[in-house]
């Protein structure tokens, strides 16, 4: 993903200026280019990013700072601000309530992932109790519907269209009503995209707005579309009235820009990215963690919601006990290895920390690397308690590794390589020492 790119840019940025001995006005304008050339690359439209380098140099007074003060601090929370401030805009978006009726309908180009969207959204609600319904009022391009019902037969979720009717008013008035009397309280109205923004999509798309009454307005948009997001995302909104952006195919090569872009163009929030095709590869959009993940400084909240996830209830406390105490010894890493084998992807949550990135388990090799974890298991299932213990890497002598790899019929070079592993992790948990774990969006433990 180029966004990860953009992400090691601004923190090479932001590194070199705290390398400097003095933070005078040359430097911090040098950090402030890179980071404009930087986003400008990633497709952040030209004029948003003009006016957050001049905002940051406005709260950033250098002069004004008195000695003593830590200005790579409050440099680097002035850019955190504001790149924040890029992403939200201002107003939450309309949040439908569990057990009380709301439409929500789809807007968006053909092929931006809207079709598939509209399932990932109903099926994340459909996991937290929720009642989803899905509507296929796209009667222009042959083969929605079938997608659509295809997709919602494997989610078991309710749906309605009709291969003979041609009036996408008619179809999306005739579905919500079914499904209102149906007690759904999620009634997601698919509509038609076009390859182009044209005049007949607009028209159809207000009808179907003014037909239905929505209670939110979704509009998808496919991240690799770069530049032309802004126009895009404001054209869609001056014809209906957009509450909140999806933005799709963040896994791929996308340069994810064009985001901040639309959010600067509907005046509304992202409230999910779509990271891939399948049904679950959908996740809520955070401001605060994205860009805190986007500086290098790990996503903590992001990171805990996948520890409550991953990490059975009552290992919890423990786990964050013995993380802020900075002893990551082999048995942790072995306690965490069983739990990601039995619970999920560990990439995931490893990506969130700070300063690291998801070498472990790479997205689309998940196989090889659960091979790799249980190989690396199989070893240390020969180690000594005191090994396992131990956070002293010295204890780990030539004669010990000999004793694994013939214990586990391994490789030699398959121990070290472990221990490898082990000495990158444990260096990383390390900088947890005495942190405090902060809460939602806190970014002062950082
Ligand atoms: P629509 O024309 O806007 O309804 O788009 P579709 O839902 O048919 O999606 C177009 C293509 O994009 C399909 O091949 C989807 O599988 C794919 N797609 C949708 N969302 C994502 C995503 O988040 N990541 C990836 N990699 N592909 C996606």
């Amino acid at each position: 993903m180029v966004l990860a790119q953009l992400g090691g840019s601004i923190s090479r940025a932001l590194q070199q200026m705290s390398n400097a001995t003095i933070i005078d006005e040359k430097v911090l304008n040098e950090c402030l280019n890179e980071i404009t050339r930087a986003l400008l690359q990633a497709d952040v439209q030209f004029k948003l990013v003009r006016d957050m380098q001049t905002n940051i140099k406005k709260i950033v007074n250098l002069d004004d700072l008195a000695a003593g003060h830590n200005k790579r601090k409050i440099i680097q929370q002035a850019i955190f601000n504001e790149l924040c401030k890029m992403l939200d805009p201002g107003k939450p978006s309309f949040i439908p309530k569990k057990g009380k009726t709301s439409v929500v309908m789809f807007v968006g180009l053909q092929g931006s992932g809207k079709t598939t969207t509209c399932t990932k959204y109903a099926y994340y609600h459909q996991k937290k109790g929720w009642k989803p319904a899905l509507v296929c009022a796209d009667t222009f391009r042959a083969g929605a519907f079938d997608q659509l019902k295809q997709n919602a037969t494997k989610a078991k979720i309710p749906f309605y269209g009709s291969y003979m009717e041609s009036d996408p008013v008619k179809i999306a008035v005739e579905g919500v009503e079914r499904f209102k009397k149906e007690n759904c309280d999620l009634i997601i109205v698919d509509t038609s995209g076009r390859h182009k923004q044209e005049v007949a999509l607009f028209e159809e798309m207000r009808q179907v707005s003014e037909a239905t009454k929505p209670d939110l307005v979704l509009f998808v948009m496919d991240s690799s579309i770069g530049q032309a997001a802004f126009d895009q995302a404001q054209a869609f909104k001056q014809s209906v009235a957009v509450g909140a952006v999806i933005v799709t195919k963040m896994d791929g090569h996308a340069k994810g820009g064009g985001a901040l872009s639309a959010v600067a163009a509907t005046k509304s929030p992202v409230i999910f990215i779509g990271t891939g095709e399948h049904m679950d590869e959908f996740e809520v959009f955070d401001v605060k963690p994205f860009v805190s993940r986007l500086l290098g400084m790990g996503d903590w909240s992001g990171f805990m919601d996948k520890i409550h996830e991953v990490v059975p209830m009552d290992q919890q406390p423990e786990l964050l006990q013995k993380l802020s105490e900075g002893n990551f010894t082999l048995r942790i890493m072995y306690e965490q290895f069983q739990n990601i084998l039995k619970m999920g992807p560990i990439g995931q949550v490893f990506s969130m920390l700070p300063g690291f990135s998801a070498e472990l388990m790479p997205k689309g090799r998940e196989k090889e690397s659960q091979a790799k974890i249980k190989r690396y298991m199989t070893m240390m299932d020969s180690m000594t308690n005191e090994e396992l213990d131990s956070s002293n890497p010295k204890l780990m002598n030539e004669s010990r590794i000999m004793r694994i790899a013939r214990g586990s019929g391994r490789h030699l070079r398959e121990v070290m390589e472990m221990l490898e592993e082990y000495k990158r992790l444990a260096k990383i948990w390390s900088k947890m020492k005495g942190l405090k774990i902060p809460k939602k969006g806190d970014m002062s433990a950082l």
